[in-house]
């Protein structure tokens, strides 16, 4: 069957913002203007058709939104639900690695907040390129040239702006195109719908001619041929322009810029051509590698075998199990078995949907490029790849940072035990950087995610979505271990009780690895002093003493250990015998080796008036912070710095307190730190307390 859409007419686009940038109005505009959607929800009414979690839940649909199709101008576009807040930057990333462009939002008055920071560094990290809308343009204070000065100097951005506005704050009235030179203006009565062409305002023109230069010469700069005949002429047709800056956006060295209010329905229709205009389709994404192998690779082909990265997962009361899916090369077909390679699994493909605003599509056949949902592959997590059968390939797997909080949890009601475990670990299945565990020795449930917020929502959803009031505990630091120092030595496991006895003995060396490495595993035994079935023992036995570290039981990271000798008993070697002593020499040499518990430290922004600047320095200090910079923004004062997660607790109330209520913050996981000897003989001795050492 040959392809509804030709590849070169589809874009994959997720919009990135702050949160409040408006990415929920934006997103339903968008609907509206591309038919989609009935009407115009408004957020604050809660009807908008991208917001599912809660209001579509209560309806029985819960499906709509992970990408939702919609068309523009003969073209095919997938709008994939990036979140805003930083707390689920995993699904921002695992978004972004499916998604090939991005419009990235900020908010006309806010501009370039520490989140949308964070979120564009990703972007960059997946090398999304991106067009950029400047919203809420109707603001009191908005200034579209202040956020373009912003974009480039803290983002290092390039944006090259695409319009012009035309009026701010409540004169806000429309744009004016910089490529037709004409002014755009909003029809009020049919929301936005109607556009009116016009002259531009004469107290514009002069603003606009230079603009649009500045404007044709970046696109000039991103070819040869063009740069000659702009040399020649002195100018560009509209097209070649378009070549250029199309060019320019997908090699990620400009950002086309427009700008608009979402709200007052001005400045949308705009952007939609921008995207197809300059955004890539996955013809110029072009080929993907393997992960393991990257001289395997796969076209953006239907004849192509088929490979596809899962990027979300659902659970819906009706349907089961839904798995949201890039298709990379080739197509599927219902009915079709699949393999998940990334979990040695094969699947028969029950349902293939494609999502719109107000209905799913049933498909028969989905093809390359495409974004679809599928049913029937129960095992698949998101990060995960299916593919073909006969023609396995991992797609690189998506880097998830490790979680930083934790809590206990307990059902309200104790009937509610299993069906508690059932939930987490369908949200855990979902979110990857939200983990669960059960500690068999305290009997308890600890959930561990990247913030208060992101736990709470996590708790909110399980009341909502599964139906299980639960209880939980004070918020813990998820706290790791690591050593300083390399150290080599051995242990003998030997046991003789009656019958047949225990033997196993190792040598282990272990070694700091650079922050973030991770855990590695050497094999360096010659002449089969250890015979080479008990090996993967001696490696189980290690990461069973890493699970729980030595000096306050947290998971022990970035160490490499290496087994290089040891010895063996013909008859009473087992494998349980080499866990064992592997276990004990990890657990011997880890406290000689200058052990170390880290801390997650966030990065923390704080916005107060003038007067206040004192105490919001003084607020770092004291949570054992450091002070990075200074800012002034619209009349209020930012102050940065590094603050451990651990004396963040309650800075909200203590914030709103010593500014009445005038100053906020917001922060992000930044990187993990070693904690203070002194802190941590206390944190240590607590552990031991309860039990959490072993
Ligand atoms: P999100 O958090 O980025 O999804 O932002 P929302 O779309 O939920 O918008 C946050 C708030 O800003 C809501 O109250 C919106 O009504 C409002 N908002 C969104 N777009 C605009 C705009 O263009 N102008 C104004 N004045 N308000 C807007």
């Amino acid at each position: 069957m040959s392809r509804p859409i030709p590849l070169d007419k589809i874009r994959n686009i997720g919009i990135m913002a702050h949160i409040d940038a408006g990415k929920t109005t934006c997103s339903e505009r968008i609907l509206f203007y591309s038919g989609k959607s009935y009407k115009i929800g408004e957020v604050h009414e809660g009807a908008a058709t991208m917001d599912y979690m809660a209001q579509e839940q209560e309806r029985g649909i819960t499906i709509t939104s992970a990408a939702t199709a919609v068309s523009w101008n003969d073209h095919q576009i997938s709008l994939i639900d990036t979140p805003g807040h930083v707390d689920f930057t995993a699904e921002v990333e695992r978004s972004l690695r499916v998604l090939d462009g991005a419009v990235a939002l900020f908010c006309a008055v806010g501009g370039v907040q520490p989140q949308s920071e964070q979120v564009w560094r990703q972007s960059e990290k997946y090398e999304v390129p991106k067009i950029c809308m400047i919203n809420k343009m109707d603001r009191i204070g908005a200034d579209f040239f202040a956020v373009i000065d912003e974009i480039r100097q803290q983002l290092e951005g390039n944006p090259v702006p695409m319009v012009c506005p035309i009026g701010a704050g409540e004169s806000f009235r429309g744009v004016v195109d910089l490529l037709s030179m004409k002014a755009l203006t909003f029809d009020e009565a049919s929301s936005g719908v109607k556009i009116v062409e016009s002259a531009i305002p004469t107290e514009l023109a002069e603003k606009c001619e230079q603009m649009r230069s500045e404007m044709v010469e970046k696109a000039a700069e991103q070819d040869e041929a063009l740069m000659e005949k702009y040399f020649e002429n002195g100018e560009l047709t509209i097209a070649e322009i378009k070549q250029g800056l199309r060019k320019g956006t997908i090699a990620r060295a400009i950002m086309p810029t427009y700008c608009g209010t979402a709200f007052k329905n001005k400045g949308i229709q705009p952007l939609l051509n921008g995207v197809i205009d300059y955004m890539p389709s996955p013809l110029d994404v072009g080929i993907v590698h393997s992960s393991d192998n990257p001289e395997l690779i796969r076209e953006p082909k239907d004849d192509a075998p088929f490979s596809a990265l899962a990027f979300k997962i659902l659970n819906d009361k009706h349907m089961g199990k839904i798995v949201f899916i890039r298709i990379y090369s080739g197509t599927v077909k219902v009915g079709e078995t699949v393999l998940n390679n990334t979990m040695e699994e094969k699947g028969r493909i029950g349902r293939l949907f494609r999502m719109h605003a107000n209905h799913q599509e049933a498909l028969e056949i989905a093809h390359a490029g495409d974004i679809v949902a599928v049913v029937g592959i129960p095992k698949t997590r998101t990060g995960d790849t299916l593919c073909c059968v006969d023609n396995p390939i991992i797609l690189e797997t998506i880097e998830f940072p490790a979680p930083v909080i934790s809590i206990s949890i307990s059902p309200a009601s104790r009937n509610d035990n299993e069906k508690l475990g059932n939930a987490l670990h369908a949200l855990a299945q979902e979110d990857p950087t939200f983990t669960v565990n059960y500690d068999a020795e305290t009997s308890e449930t600890i959930i561990s995610g990247m913030g208060e917020l992101h736990l709470e929502i996590i708790v909110d959803r399980l009341k909502r979505e599964f139906g299980v009031a639960a209880q939980v505990g004070r918020p813990e630091v998820a706290y790791r271990e690591t050593i300083r120092h390399s150290i080599e030595g051995d242990y003998k496991h030997a046991k003789q009780s009656g019958g047949r006895g225990q033997f196993g003995h190792v040598h282990l060396r272990l070694e700091p690895q650079d922050p973030g490495r991770g855990f590695s595993f050497i094999n360096e035994i010659k002449g089969g002093v250890i015979p080479a079935e008990y090996i993967p023992a001696v490696e189980k036995g290690v990461i069973k003493a890493m699970e729980h570290g030595p000096c306050g039981g947290y998971p022990v990271v970035d160490v490499k250990v290496t087994v290089f000798d040891g010895s063996f008993h013909e008859v009473d070697s087992s494998e349980f015998a080499f866990i064992e002593a592997a276990r004990q020499c990890f657990k011997k040499l880890f406290l000689q080796a200058n052990p170390q518990i880290l801390e997650p430290v966030m990065a923390v922004e704080v916005s107060v008036p003038e007067d206040y600047m004192g105490a919001a320095t003084g607020s770092i200090c004291q949570r054992r912070g450091r002070i990075e910079g200074m800012d002034d923004k619209g009349g209020v004062k930012l102050v940065h710095g590094y603050v451990p997660l651990g004396e963040m607790f309650g800075y909200s109330n203590s914030i709103r307190t010593m500014t009445q209520g005038r100053g906020t913050f917001s922060m992000v996981f930044e990187h993990y730190e070693g904690v203070p000897y002194e802190l941590a003989e206390n944190i240590i001795a607590k552990r031991k307390a309860e039990g959490k050492v072993r």
